[in-house]
């Protein structure tokens, strides 16, 4: 083990005021109760990058029994490894015990089976995953501690990963959803070690059970650079072992254009402030083999309505192998699939019914979506967007002359 970095505040100057009073106060707590504690993790990371982290994670050499006896908010969660959330109000701020290093416990696979022994601070540093997310805070002493050189990756922009990336990508195959996923988010380059591995090992991450992947792609989805990340998805063939379906479907014109505005359309969302459904990233990311399958049945004779259901039922079907999706995402996706072709060939007796469904607005931003990535649906488009802004007797208009003349 090297000597640690201490870097004093004059040289990192990390905006402590950036920190939550809540994260604070556990802090506090815990240095004034004889523990060592340190903000750790993301926090450090973003503050020291001039961004306002969204949670805080706290490092402590207290044991979780410690922590819970010491703050009445403490719930005790996880089996494997117990970790501490302290609850206010608005806010979860998680506490972990140093962590040890988990030696020999590896699956054939190299996969970790056991990271559950409690440790020191430095050996808490070497089993993080990139250098600059082991950076460890003390507010008493307003110093950082680094074992792992990641203040100077950090203000290089360098994502490394701590020890050999290909052995810890398959102690843990996440870490390279994390690296992708990072450098999108953080505008990071991967190291040229970190990032060698990826292409080859992506596969490895079909061993990863299927809820835990969906999580660490929704953090993709909401970063606000879900652009980017896709871009590097991409890149290192990531991409295609999670959305086989989907990025076969590439090949045809206008998909990836189609893509590109569908993550576009999300960043957008996320800096404005919008919310944003992740059902609605299911039904864009779908939507182009969902065509495909659609219209393979379509060429054997069934009808549209018939072929659409079967085409998401085996669509979903084949997806589902690989990524567990609740059924409240699935189904608000398939809402906004079904509605698609009531939108655009727009029929009289269908309008209110339409308009008054639940997934319309989700359905309408989707129609929207197609409309900028080029195709054909700009008349059935603009009428929707006219129709909802004009008054109710203008809408009494619009609908007759829709008996007269159909928008498309
Ligand atoms: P963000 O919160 O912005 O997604 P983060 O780095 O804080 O990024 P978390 O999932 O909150 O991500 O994890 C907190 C910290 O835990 C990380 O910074 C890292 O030190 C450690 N960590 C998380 N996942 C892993 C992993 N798979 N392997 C090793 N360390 C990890
Ligand atoms: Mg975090």
């Amino acid at each position: 083990m090297r000597n640690p970095a201490i870097i004093e505040h004059s040289e990192h100057k990390l905006d402590a005021a950036k920190i939550s009073k809540n994260a604070l106060s556990v802090l506090e707590g815990l240095q004034t109760a004889g523990f060592e504690a340190y903000l750790v993790g993301g926090a450090v990371r973003d503050i020291l990058l001039g961004l306002s982290p969204k949670d805080f994670d706290i490092a402590t050499s207290a044991s979780p029994e410690e922590i819970h006896k010491l703050f009445r908010n403490c719930r005790l969660i996880g089996r494997r490894f117990r970790l501490a959330h302290l609850h206010f109000r608005g806010e979860i701020v998680e506490v972990a015990t140093f962590r040890g290093n988990p030696d020999d416990c590896h699956a054939d696979t190299g996969i970790i089976l056991r990271d559950n022994i409690y440790g020191s601070l430095e050996e808490d540093a070497w089993r993080r995953d990139f250098t600059m997310n082991a950076l460890y805070y003390n507010h008493q002493t307003q110093t950082i501690t680094d074992h792992t050189g990641g203040m100077q990756d950090l203000q290089q922009k360098m994502l490394r990963m701590i020890g050999v990336a290909t052995q810890r990508y398959q102690e843990d195959p996440v870490r390279m959803l994390r690296a992708v996923r990072l450098a999108g988010k953080l505008n990071l380059t991967i190291e040229q070690q970190t990032a060698q591995p990826i292409n080859g090992m992506a596969d490895s991450l079909l061993n990863i059970p299927g809820a835990r992947l969906f999580d660490e792609l929704l953090k993709w989805f909401f970063s606000g650079a879900s652009f980017a990340g896709f871009d590097l998805l991409c890149t290192h063939e990531i991409f295609p072992i999670l959305f086989s379906q989907t990025a076969k479907a590439t090949y045809e014109p206008n998909v990836t254009a189609f893509l590109q505005y569908g993550f576009q359309n999300a960043d957008q969302r996320i800096k404005d402030g919008k919310s944003l459904n992740p059902a609605f990233f299911l039904a864009f990311l779908l939507w182009p083999p969902l065509q495909i399958i659609m219209k393979k049945h379509q060429k054997n004779g069934m009808k549209y309505f018939p072929a659409l259901q079967l085409a998401i039922d085996e669509l979903l079907t084949k997806q589902r192998k690989i990524l567990s999706i609740p059924q409240r995402f699935t189904l608000t996706a398939k809402g906004i699939w079904l509605l698609q072709s009531r939108l655009t060939t727009p029929r009289r007796k269908m309008i209110y019914k339409t308009f008054n469904h639940p997934r319309f607005r989700a359905a309408y931003d989707f129609l929207l979506l197609r409309e900028q990535s080029g195709e054909n649906v700009f008349a059935a488009a603009d009428w929707w967007t006219r129709f909802q802004e004009v008054s109710n007797r203008a809408k009494q208009c619009m609908l007759k002359d829709l008996e007269k003349k159909p928008v498309i």
